[in-house]
């Protein structure tokens, strides 16, 4: 990905303006700018300066880097630690910090009025300025009206790690924690790691959804967000290009001897994460393939090898990445709301574009918290604007006060989330249709993401990744005498902390919620990301405003048009059929070719049956631990994509695309429409007798369809076609089998926690 240079002017609007608030402002970029100009650059002004020293102490590896005093314990892994102690710990500096917080000058941004409003009212600045008025207001109505609700209930018995900031937040909402379960049904559950840690949940609502832990592993993002990439490449250029490995160490090892050849990348680097990684761990910078540490053999842990980002923004000569929490509040249909207030994490090191001396200095690449706290540099700071972590606010004062044009940050920010977010909901509902099938007992779910966003020195936002489990700790270790660690309140993290939790409680509180927007059993629509307008929910209880935004319903006119991929998900759901499984059979695939009366003299069913069995096998291989056989939604997208490309081959994808799904909507409308549920029903047979027919047919699957062998999502390479699971056996019995260990594995199995910091 390349940073585009910009020629700026400064914001003149942020230098003397001020009358309307950043949100204001924000709203007049999306709703004003055509979807494709979101991105377009506007010109910024920085005047921050690189740092060029080195350090002089190259850290081959994290381990090396450990700040001795702290080596041995293992304060990174937050999960496994008791919570119960951590209370006693905390509770002196809460209060203190809390104070401390009231007391601090309130940063003045013109044009940034709702940022810094949310965060003095969030503050419990009470000091009788006029911003106070309403809230107090609402305070005294709050009261009469809160005397005839009952409170809603929260089991809080497996938040783990987010437990402190969670007990803050329902004690200032006056709601009612249950910290050891309850035999009766609660209002919200709330997890720390998955959907699964509680079992049995009938009713009410969990703050996880399922599969947004394996969908937001390294991989799969890169995937959904390259699908993505293929259909609307300047829409979702935010992304650096990446690889899969092994299964495209060729095309990698390819693409860099080509660029070596061209004078502009000599001098590219690229970061290496492990798939399922978090917290910094395993993760290498390299300048040529052969410094690859993971493809040694076909067995090779997989990894993406991504393009680093080689010019980002400095403060202070420092790295820097932000981290803002956004609340999916229902995937049906799509609600997203993105905390006005978020977290910087700076490096330790004065940043130096990477060259062969410094791509292993730890402190100086990488943002991570958890690998910067063990440094002798860090800085633990009590105000939100210094020290080594602080918040987003903070940083775009200090930006507007160099004439940087932060509203249009803001903006960038924000359609990169919902970008993001609509890459993830194809699968996100199919995953959930298949925990919570439509009509049976069950939860509704929302969950808090945490993205990583970088920005280059031309204030383009990059996506780093985005957090299933953002730790929401308020507290962090801290050696107070020589050897003697203890509990500490961090007053930056449960400033930003506690509020975004509260106010996602708020928003889920289910005596407001409207009956149009429960998910539920919506699932299956053929229009999905209905623009359905959901109303800014206003505070009525003697909270503060809110401090999370809708940005979506509210601008769906703006990205409406990226949601192909979400109606070929639709398409996918419908043609499932039985409930709880997660893969297309054979004849589910027939089905709908003929339901959208897709075959013709061009494409005979032989060839349907071609195409489904080259695609299926070759996605079996890129996911060899999945046990469920049959062809999954994103290789689903794969055969659509090349079924549209048949029929009008010159024009751009995204409009094979959409021009095919407006020929398959069409026809699911009419008569035919309702076959496929009654199709599917009744499978195995003709499922086993197809199977057998387009076994033989791929035997001379490569002499007849060529086409059948390239894929427009990804291209094999040597290592992963030679493994041949066997192709799906979608007998009924069969099918609840598999869901039932699907079901087991992601209850008992060993569950990557993904917690981090
Ligand atoms: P993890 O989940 O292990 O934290 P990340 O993807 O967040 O993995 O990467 C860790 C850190 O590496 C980030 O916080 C950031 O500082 C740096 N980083 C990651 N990807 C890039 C990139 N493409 N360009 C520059 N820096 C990156």
């Amino acid at each position: 990905m390349s940073d585009r240079d910009v020629n700026v002017e400064p914001d003149h609007t942020t230098a003397s303006g001020g009358e309307k608030d950043i949100a204001v402002v924000i709203e007049e970029r999306l709703l004003g700018a055509s979807s494709s100009a979101c991105l377009s650059p506007v010109p910024p002004c920085v005047t921050t300066a690189a740092g060029v020293h080195d350090s002089g102490t190259p850290l081959a590896s994290k381990d090396k880097a450990r700040n001795p005093s702290t080596m041995g314990k293992d304060d990174r892994n937050t999960d496994s630690k008791a919570n119960a102690d951590i209370g006693y710990a905390i509770a002196a500096h809460v209060g203190k910090n809390r104070n401390r917080l009231r007391s601090e000058k309130v940063l003045q941004i013109k044009g940034t009025s709702e940022v810094m409003q949310g965060k003095q009212e969030t503050n419990g600045n009470s000091n009788g300025s006029s911003t106070n008025h309403r809230p107090r207001d609402r305070h005294e109505s709050g009261h009469r009206h809160q005397r005839k609700k009952k409170p809603v209930t929260v089991d809080t018995s497996k938040a783990k790690t987010s437990l402190e900031a969670l007990k803050l937040s329902i004690k200032q909402l006056k709601w009612k924690e249950f910290p050891l379960g309850r035999r009766a049904c609660c209002d919200i559950y709330w997890h720390g790691v998955s959907f699964h840690d509680n079992d049995h949940i009938v009713s009410g609502q969990v703050n996880k959804f399922p599969g947004m832990i394996e969908m937001l592993r390294k991989i799969n993002l890169s995937r959904a967000l390259r699908t993505m990439q293929e259909l609307f490449p300047e829409e979702y250029n935010f992304y650096p290009r990446s690889w899969i490995l092994p299964e495209e160490y060729q095309q990698f090892s390819a693409q860099i001897r080509g660029l070596k050849d061209g004078d502009a990348a000599a001098h590219r680097t690229f970061i290496v994460k492990p798939d399922g990684g978090s917290q910094g761990d395993g993760i290498y910078l390299i300048r040529e393939p052969s410094e690859l540490r993971l493809v040694a053999d076909s067995r090779a842990k997989q990894a993406v090898v991504q393009e680093y980002v080689q010019r980002p923004l400095l403060i202070d000569k420092l790295k820097f990445d932000i981290r803002l929490y956004v609340l999916v509040k229902a995937l049906e249909p799509l609600q997203i709301y993105i905390a006005k207030e978020g977290l910087t994490r700076f490096c330790t090191e004065p940043y130096q574009e990477p060259n062969q001396k410094n791509l292993s200095h730890v402190f100086m690449h990488l943002t991570n918290y958890s690998l910067n706290v063990q440094s002798d540099n860090f800085v633990h700071s009590d105000s939100q604007s210094t020290g080594s972590k602080r918040t987003f606010s903070s940083v775009l004062y200090r930006l507007a006060s160099k004439g940087v044009d932060i509203k249009k940050v803001w903006s960038d920010v924000i359609s990169l989330v919902i970008k993001t977010v609509i890459a993830l909901v194809p699968e996100l509902k199919v995953h959930y249709q298949a925990d919570i099938p439509p009509g049976k007992p069950g939860p509704t779910c929302f969950q808090i993401l945490g993205f990583d966003i970088l920005l280059t020195k031309n204030l383009k936002p990059v996506l780093l990744e985005v957090n299933s489990n953002p730790s929401m700790r308020i507290e962090h270790e801290q050696e107070v005498a020589p050897g003697v660690f203890e509990y500490v309140s961090s007053p930056v993290d449960e400033e930003v902390k506690v509020c975004v939790i509260r106010d996602t409680l708020r928003l889920m509180d289910p005596g407001q919620s409207k009956p149009g927007v429960a998910q539920k059993g919506g699932v299956i629509t053929v229009k999905a990301c209905a623009p359905e307008k959901v109303q800014e929910e206003e505070p009525s209880d003697g909270l503060p405003t809110l401090c999370l935004k809708q940005v979506y319903p509210k601008y769906t006119k703006q990205f409406q048009y990226l949601c192909l991929v979400d109606r070929i998900a639709t398409l996918f759901l419908r043609f499932l059929g039985i409930k709880g499984n997660m893969r297309l059979g054979p004849t589910a695939f027939r089905t709908f070719i003929r339901c959208c009366k897709l075959s013709n003299s061009n494409l005979p069913m032989a060839s349907v049956d071609i195409l489904y069995i080259d695609i299926t096998r070759r996605w079996s291989a890129f996911t060899p631990d999945s046990r469920e056989a049959g062809m999954g939604l994103q290789a689903f997208v794969e055969a659509f994509f090349q079924l549209a490309g048949r029929r009008s081959k010159s024009a751009p994808l995204r409009d094979q695309v959409a021009s095919l799904l407006e020929v398959c909507e069409a026809h699911l409308e009419g008569p035919l429409g309702a076959l496929p549920a009654a199709a599917a029903a009744a499978v195995s047979s003709e499922d086993r007798r197809s199977l057998s027919r387009g076994r033989a047919m791929a035997r001379n699957a490569s002499k007849l369809s060529p086409s059948s062998s390239s894929s427009t999502s990804t291209s094999s390479s040597s290592t992963t076609t030679t493994h041949h699971p066997p192709l799906c056996s979608p007998a009924a019995p069969r099918r609840a089998a598999s869901h039932d260990q699907r079901l087991q594995r992601a209850r008992h199995g060993p569950l990557r926690t993904h917690l981090e910091n």
